[in-house]
């Protein structure tokens, strides 16, 4: 069912054989589980987490199960090579899936995990149960093929789509304490990501005075600041732009106003006391992210200062840009693997939104590397797939790549 190509012979890679056609099962019943986060309870990541834990007992291994919010589990396993001392690699993918949205836009069951003419199709096939299903079939080949020195470290986390809280534990709790690398399991169409965009989550809150919109001078209107804030937060993105440039795998800085409140439609005479403008940033390595905020302040200050308007900047959450040199060795072993699979050399790329790797580059300090199976653009859209032959293919070149890395030494 899942032809497996035969790997070219590369010094220092062994191929491995994967069973094909239970990795595909595995993503299959993966998206069979409505694993969306409802905020108003209900749904989540545990019986995805079960699945996960279960396939990994069943391959011998001890996985620890940790809630990081009600009903949100992490799942962490271990699995020691037997090959005497050595590094730790890590792989990592989320459990959870955005929600599948409107049935209408689907031509298929989003949780159905339908295969058609060669693509498994559903909400999560691409993001990323195939991902999570491909590292666990990429190390129990491993482990059957024979013994390797240190261990691999698999981590199936919560909450990757909302704030991160599966990451955010894992690198808190110690997870992530002696990981010499991460490969995350992201959708990235055969691209080796060793770049990701930063992001910035900020809110600007206006407090000016209430008055009658027949005597606006009686009170302080936060709305024409909430425009001229918006004027110039546009203004500070060309500049910064102009300062960085495009950059040549992530493109360009963007300071995006995404929510913009005030007043109410039912009280048109009215100018009100309060105005928020919440902005989405997305950075480049070279912008300093302190730098930026600090920027924003006093573009706020000036602005609602000269109006009589209290402003006030909030960092709702602060990711920086995260990268690894190509030249690592983790990423060199990624773009060997893949060149022995696939036949060619993989395209180096960038992550334009933040992953988990973020999170553990930044808490941790782990070097995190992005690649796995599915296209990239795939992610959140209605009749979400991937390409099932892929899947095992994947699973070939993480079980070479770690192999690879574990028996040079890692880093
Ligand atoms: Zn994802």
């Amino acid at each position: 069912m899942t032809p497996v190509r035969t790997p070219l012979e590369a010094p220092g890679l062994r191929p491995v054989a994967i069973d094909g056609d239970a990795v595909v099962e595995l993503t299959r019943q993966l998206v069979r589980i409505r694993s969306v986060h409802d905020p108003d309870g209900g749904g989540g990541e545990a019986e995805a987490a079960a699945l996960v834990a279960a396939t990994m007992r069943e391959f011998g291994w001890a996985p620890e199960l940790t809630e990081v919010a009600p009903g949100r589990p992490n799942v962490i396993a271990t699995i020691n090579g037997g090959g005497g001392p050595g590094p730790t690699l890590a792989f990592e993918g989320h459990l959870d899936v955005v929600t599948e949205g409107d049935l209408r836009d689907w031509t298929v069951d989003p949780f159905q995990g339908l295969i058609r003419d060669g693509r498994l199709y559903g909400r999560g096939a691409a993001d990323m149960k195939a991902g999570i299903a491909t590292m666990l079939h990429a190390v129990r080949a491993m482990e059957l093929q024979g013994p390797f020195p240190g261990s691999v470290r698999l981590l199936a986390l919560a909450d990757e789509e909302g704030m991160m809280l599966g990451a955010k534990h894992a690198a808190a709790s110690g997870a992530l304490a002696g990981v010499a690398g991460v490969v995350v399991c992201e959708p990235e169409g055969g691209e080796v990501c060793a770049v990701s965009k930063g992001a910035l989550r900020i809110r600007f809150e206006l407090t000016g005075k209430m008055a009658h919109g027949a005597m606006p001078h009686q009170g302080a209107n936060p709305i024409p600041v909430l425009g001229r804030l918006i004027a110039a937060l546009e203004e500070l993105e060309q500049r910064v732009q102009a300062r960085v440039g495009e950059h040549p795998l992530l493109g360009w800085t963007y300071i995006t106003p995404t929510v913009a409140l005030a007043g109410t439609q039912e009280q048109m005479n009215v100018t009100p006391a309060r105005a928020s403008l919440a902005v989405d940033v997305r950075t480049v390595p070279q912008v300093d992210h302190l730098d930026l905020i600090e920027a924003m302040t006093a573009i706020c200050q000036d602005l609602s200062g000269a109006a009589g308007v209290k402003g006030e900047v909030v960092v709702v959450d602060d990711r920086p840009a995260v990268e690894t040199s190509q030249d690592d060795p983790l990423v060199q072993c990624l773009v060997r693997a893949h060149e022995a699979v696939v036949g060619d050399r993989p395209r180096f790329g960038g992550v334009p939104g933040t992953t988990d790797g973020t999170i553990f580059t930044r808490d941790a300090g782990v070097p995190t590397v992005v690649y796995g199976p599915g296209a990239k653009w795939i992610a959140h859209q209605a009749d979400e797939f991937v390409e099932v032959e892929e899947i095992a293919r994947y699973a070939q070149v993480y079980a070479m790549a770690a192999r690879a890395f574990l028996e040079r030494g890692g880093r």
